[in-house]
């Protein structure tokens, strides 16, 4: 589904992403880690053209979204992304927030937007604040409208950058319950995170970002009991 090939970036002069090579299966869920700076918001940036690569191919369903003539919101469309910060319209209620962009984009009707939203609204177990403004929700209840509002669009890749860093530790499980939940949906998957439990639990691959490149890719048995590199190595023993 992801087949990202020498993937660099840079800002300015300072290259930040140094030759990344990541595929990630159909269906796979894959955890990337790594210190503070190390380039894993960055990939994800890339992966739906919030960032323009330099050089590099980021090939997602068969298509390189690098190519000039791609049409970045069909991109978008496909891939959907959940921030650390939550991003919702402030001035919307939860309903109106997850049925904006169907409507909008996929010129859905909206009847059937409204009854996409509230299945979604069911599944992250929020189905009673459909009216609310986001203001009058929890960190983990505007997260997993978040989630919610992303699964809308039917995308093929959920990329999540760090989902539960702003939250509240009482808010975590909630939300990371929803994700994994998603797990079983045969949706593809990216996720950044400093929760190192779930993504060994979790993911089928962890992706190790070490100074702009994917330092070590193993799965989560290996990685977590017997990691390759010494900068995996340092980094485990600092967040275990
Ligand atoms: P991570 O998510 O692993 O913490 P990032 O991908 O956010 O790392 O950042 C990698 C490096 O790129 C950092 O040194 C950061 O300061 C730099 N960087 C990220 N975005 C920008 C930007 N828009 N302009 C300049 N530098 C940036
Ligand atoms: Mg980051």
């Amino acid at each position: 589904m992801i087949d990202i090939r020498n993937l660099h970036k840079s800002f300015g002069s300072v290259e930040v992403l140094k030759g990344v090579n990541l595929q990630i299966a159909k269906g796979e869920i894959v955890a990337i880690i790594g210190p503070s700076g190390s380039g894993k918001s960055t990939i994800l940036r890339c992966m739906n053209l919030l960032e323009k690569p330099n050089d590099g191919e980021i090939i997602i369903d068969g298509q390189d979204i690098t190519q000039k003539t791609i049409d970045i919101k069909k991109v978008r469309e496909n891939t959907g992304m959940v921030f650390q910060h939550f991003n919702l319209f402030p001035h919307k209620t939860v309903l109106e927030n997850m049925i904006y962009a169907p409507m909008k984009v996929k010129k859905l009707d909206k009847k059937v937007a409204i009854e996409k939203a509230r299945n979604l609204l069911q599944r992250v177990g929020l189905s009673d604040k459909e009216n609310e403004y986001p203001s009058k929700l929890s960190g983990g209840q505007k997260q997993r409208v978040a989630i919610a509002r992303a699964l809308c669009m039917e995308p093929e890749v959920m990329l999540f950058d760090e989902p539960t860093s702003a939250l509240d530790p009482e808010m975590v499980k909630e939300v990371l319950a929803v994700i994994k939940g998603l797990a079983d949906t045969n949706i593809t998957m990216a996720l950044v995170t400093h929760e190192m439990g779930f993504a060994r639990e979790v993911a089928d691959r962890i992706c190790f970002v070490e100074n702009g490149i994917i330092e070590e890719d193993a799965t989560p048995e290996i990685f977590f009991t017997e990691p390759k590199s010494q900068r995996a190595k340092e980094f485990l023993a600092k967040v275990l």
